[in-house]
């Protein structure tokens, strides 16, 4: 009798069956990881347009009604980049939030709270993109 027959304990057998269907479930998982991930990088460029857009445009205008300098421009963010963790490395922490919905803890990058789906507190000016 053959040792490759269905269930036996050969190839084609119960323990092979198993070993696809994990493979299966690893599959899926690994799926709906990249699904997630390729919906942050997406939250991540409305957040990076967003603030392209608010950075250029208060730029724009400060240039235009005082006359700020580039290099005011530069020694200023050496200032405060300096001043928010004592490290120069050309950005700003983020801070935690607490979601007005829900109570949870949430990211201040996020467009929306992870657990009920309520939109950022942070609204939709210059803060919504820090
Ligand atoms: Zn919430």
């Amino acid at each position: 009798m053959s040792s490759f027959g269905i269930g036996g304990r050969g190839i084609g057998g119960f323990g092979a069956f198993q070993g696809a269907r994990e493979a299966a479930s690893a599959a899926r998982d690994a799926a709906h990881r990249a699904s997630d991930a390729a919906e942050r990088v997406r939250d991540l460029q409305i957040r990076l347009d967003h603030l392209t857009l608010a950075c250029t445009a208060l730029w724009s205008i400060l240039k235009e009604k005082t006359g700020i300098t580039e290099d005011e421009l530069l020694a200023r963010i050496k200032e405060l980049d300096l001043a928010d963790d004592g490290v120069q490395d050309g950005r700003l922490k983020k801070k935690a939030i607490i979601c007005p919905n829900c109570g949870r803890t949430m990211s201040s990058t996020h467009l929306r709270c992870m657990y009920c789906g309520h939109d950022n507190p942070s609204g939709q000016g210059f803060d919504a993109a820090l």
